[in-house]
């Protein structure tokens, strides 16, 4: 355990690449734990239209793997695991990683990113990955001529829907609102889409079937009335909670649990320790706004070594 990492990186999306692009240029040797999910929330998802760029778009994987490479070309070392626990009351910052192995490190940058929110009904826990699904571009596949439905009236669920018209024959957007969250482009996008129909002002409150969903019991949130739709697939497209578990405790967050940020700047409370992408951000979310973040969390990474040598 006596090596001192000068930057470690936790998470691999483009907050945590980008972050690992500027330290690896400024000879830095970042080490980047890249969890469960390498590359982060874009290689779930379809084609990526607003990265600037990329005119044509460009293939969220595609886009993840250009960004490691790049990481990895200026000296990024990328390790799987995930980390487990911290003690950043110590100097070096200390934590541990899956399978048990210590580190230290003298900064640290955040970019864990943030996982997909579940309804929190029973069915839907015994029912996950036999119709139930957060993922549309992982599970789509399966739903071939079936109908289903999506949870939620964002920008994620317009997404999904529309990227699940391809496969279902019926997608019903069940959102607990009569107007959307999402942004008019997608929205309109939805609308127009012959496939897909809409359950508004409606609450999913149960999913039913036994070994694979038959339905999903909505509430009329104006009325309280409740009726079936029938369906073989839930998807849920309601937002995201921030990945802090490993190291929360250390740290102020907001009342939905990101950590909470110096205003202007990657800095946390504690000196030395770095956050950027959607673990700290619950309004924007968008891979540009992470990857910006994630220098920033660099050149200050960078800044407070250089200020504090010894
Ligand atoms: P979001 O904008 O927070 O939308 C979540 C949706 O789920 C809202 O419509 C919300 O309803 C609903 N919801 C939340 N909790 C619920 C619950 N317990 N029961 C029923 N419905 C619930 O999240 P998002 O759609 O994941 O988008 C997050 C950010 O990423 C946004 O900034 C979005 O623009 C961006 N994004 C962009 C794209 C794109 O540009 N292509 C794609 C995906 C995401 P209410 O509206 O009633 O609150």
């Amino acid at each position: 355990m006596s090596t001192v990492h000068d930057v470690v990186i936790f998470g691999s999306g483009p907050a945590g690449l980008t972050a690992a692009i500027y330290s690896a240029r400024a000879n830095l040797a970042p080490v980047v734990f890249e969890g469960l999910q390498p590359g982060g929330q874009l290689t779930i998802t379809t084609e990526v239209e607003n990265f600037p760029g990329f005119p044509e778009g460009v293939d969220g994987n595609e886009l993840m793997a250009k960004l490691r490479a790049q990481a990895e070309r200026f000296g990024t070392v990328l390790r799987s695991e995930r980390v487990a626990e911290t003690w950043f009351d110590e100097r070096p910052l200390r934590f541990r990683v899956d399978g048990g192995e210590e580190m230290l490190a003298k900064t640290v940058i955040i970019a864990t990113g943030a996982s997909a929110r579940y309804l929190g009904l029973d069915n839907e826990i015994r029912l996950q990955g036999r119709g139930v699904s957060a993922c549309a571009t992982c599970d789509g596949f399966f739903f071939r001529d079936q109908e289903i439905v999506v949870v939620g009236g964002g920008d994620s669920a317009m997404e999904e829907a529309l990227f699940l018209t391809r496969f279902a024959s019926k997608v019903t957007i069940i959102h607990r609102r009569g107007e959307l969250r999402a942004s008019k482009v997608m929205g309109d996008r939805a609308r127009k889409n012959p496939k897909i129909e809409w359950a508004l002002f409606s609450q999913p409150v149960d999913v039913v079937g036994e070994n694979g969903v038959e339905g999903v019991v909505v509430e009329d949130t104006r009325n309280g009335e409740r009726r079936t739709i029938p369906c073989t697939g839930m998807f849920l497209g309601i937002g995201h909670t921030p990945n802090t578990e490993a190291f929360a405790e250390w740290f102020e967050t907001d009342d939905k649990g990101y950590l909470v940020t110096k205003p202007g700047t990657a800095s946390t409370t504690i000196p030395g320790v770095f956050a950027c992408g959607d673990v700290q951000d619950s309004i924007y979310r968008q891979a540009i706004t992470a990857a910006g973040s994630g220098c920033m969390a660099a050149l200050e990474a960078e800044r407070w070594l250089e200020a504090n040598e010894d």
